[in-house]
C-alpha cells in the first residue's frame, strides 16, 4: 500500500499582493491606495531600510530619525477600528 504525499506548502495561502489584494483600491491618479495591513507592511520595509542604511554609523541625521518617526506616527494614526471587520470593533 502506498500514499500519495503532497506538498503542504504549496497549498498554503499566499498572501495577496497590492494587486491582487481585496481591499487595497486605485486611486483616481492611479496609485494605489494600500489597506492597512499593507501600509503597515511598507511602513515596516521603510523602517528596515532606514536600518540598514544607518547600520554601522555613529551619528544618525536628526532630520533622517524625526521624518521616519513622523512616518510611523501618520501610518499608526491612518489605522483606526474602521480599518476593522465589524465583528472585530471594539474587542481590542
Ligand atoms: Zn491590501
Amino acid at each position: 500500500m502506498s500514499a500519495t504525499v503532497i506538498d503542504l506548502a504549496s497549498r498554503r495561502a499566499q498572501p495577496r499582493t497590492r494587486e491582487t489584494c481585496r481591499t487595497c483600491r486605485r486611486g483616481t491618479d492611479g496609485s494605489i491606495l494600500e489597506c492597512y495591513p499593507h501600509r503597515l507592511d511598507s511602513l515596516a520595509d521603510r523602517v528596515r531600510y532606514d536600518l540598514l542604511s544607518t547600520q554601522g554609523e555613529l551619528l544618525i541625521d536628526r532630520e533622517t530619525l524625526a521624518d521616519r518617526l513622523t512616518d510611523v506616527l501618520h501610518v499608526l494614526e491612518t489605522i483606526t477600528d474602521e480599518c476593522l471587520r465589524p465583528d472585530e470593533r471594539g474587542t481590542r
